[in-house]
């Protein structure tokens, strides 16, 4: 059996990557959408052949619970709006998978937990890395420590942003700048190569446009994290500059990659050679895994709870930049 996906949100990424990606997934396919946008509506219905009564908007949402084609809602949305769809998901019945960052504060993110745990469906974060070879192996070091202890990890990520009228400049629906964003898969990347959760984060930002990145918008962010077995980590984010890597110190040598956070192709190495893995559709992988874990009622490999993890991070990073002082976690 394929599960169900709904699409809410039909943007960018739900346009150019997941729609695409659930052509080619064994796990589960597009079988409806959320949309405010009835010129949308028509084009997606015409594309994936998509019955009328599996097309809604953000005012009628809630008639999913009585809809049995759909299994699964994929919220696709600006940041702030995660929370409220994640939840209105799962109290209609629905599995949830919610983009990355998973919602703007630790608070909200408590909340969409609960009521998935409430309403006993699964909840899932975008975080499609974990579903994709390159970072597994990351992951595969830090536990088997074949180059040894990890001592030092370096990992950013920024772009030029260029869509300067994009909800990505507005506070209330981003909840951050560039952290909230890109940084975020540099955060996450530190936690996955170290295999550790961090003990505490001191932080830095630059502003040098404060007419286009208003208060709570940074601009450039720097960060540094301890880790309990005393290696530490140091990141840059911005909407400045392109730039895209994870750098790894360990006892024994070094792993570099480069681009290590795009769609793909992902591209490294390590002080024993060229990292020779296969380039894969990070998103294909991903609805797979998750669907895949949800019809064999299993826990999927990124839950709620490492979605959790990141916001208490982002929280206190963002709270270290603004006092200049170190914050324990
Ligand atoms: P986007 O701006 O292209 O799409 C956002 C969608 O939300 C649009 O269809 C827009 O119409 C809709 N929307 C509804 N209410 C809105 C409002 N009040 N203001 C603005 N838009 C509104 O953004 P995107 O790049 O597709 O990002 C959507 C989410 O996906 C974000 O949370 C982002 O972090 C995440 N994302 C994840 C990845 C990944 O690789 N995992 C990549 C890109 C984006």
């Amino acid at each position: 059996k394929k599960l169900g996906v709904a699409l809410v949100g039909l943007g960018y990424y739900a346009t150019y990557q997941l729609a695409p990606a659930l052509e080619k997934t064994a796990n589960c396919r597009l079988v409806g959408i959320v949309t405010g946008t009835p010129s949308k509506a028509e084009t997606w219905k015409k594309k994936y052949n998509l019955p009328d009564k599996n097309i809604y908007n953000y005012q009628n949402f809630d008639q999913i619970a009585d809809n049995p084609d759909i299994d699964v809602v994929y919220v696709v949305l600006p940041n702030s709006m995660h929370h409220e769809f994640t939840i209105r998901a799962a109290k209609a019945g629905k599995h949830v998978i919610c983009e990355k960052p998973m919602a703007v504060s630790v608070k909200e993110a408590e909340e969409m937990i609960a009521a998935c745990k409430a309403a006993n469906v699964q909840l899932a974060i975008g975080y499609r890395l974990h579903y994709e070879p390159f970072t597994n192996e990351v992951m595969r070091l830090a536990k088997d420590k074949d180059l040894g202890k990890v001592t030092f990890v370096e990992a950013s990520f920024g772009f030029p942003l260029r869509d300067l009228k994009a909800w990505r400049l507005n506070p209330k629906l981003s909840g951050g700048g560039p952290m909230m964003d890109v940084g975020i898969y540099a955060l996450n990347a530190a936690r996955y190569a170290t295999g550790e959760e961090p003990i505490s984060v001191t932080a830095q930002t630059v502003k040098t446009r404060p007419d286009i990145y208003l208060p709570g918008i940074e601009e450039t962010l720097f960060w540094q994290m301890k880790f309990p077995s005393g290696a530490v980590s140091n990141h840059t984010t911005t909407y400045n500059s392109g730039l895209q890597r994870l750098y790894v110190g360990y006892e024994n040598g070094n792993l570099e990659m480069a681009p290590a956070y795009d769609y793909g192709p992902l591209k490294g190495k390590t002080s024993k050679g060229p990292m020779d893995l296969p380039i894969v559709y990070h998103q294909v992988l991903e609805l797979d895994g998750i669907c895949g874990s949800i019809l064999e009622n299993k826990p999927n490999i990124t839950p709620g709870e490492e979605g959790l993890r990141d916001m208490k991070l982002i929280e206190a990073i963002f709270k270290a930049a603004k006092t200049g002082k170190e914050v324990k976690v």
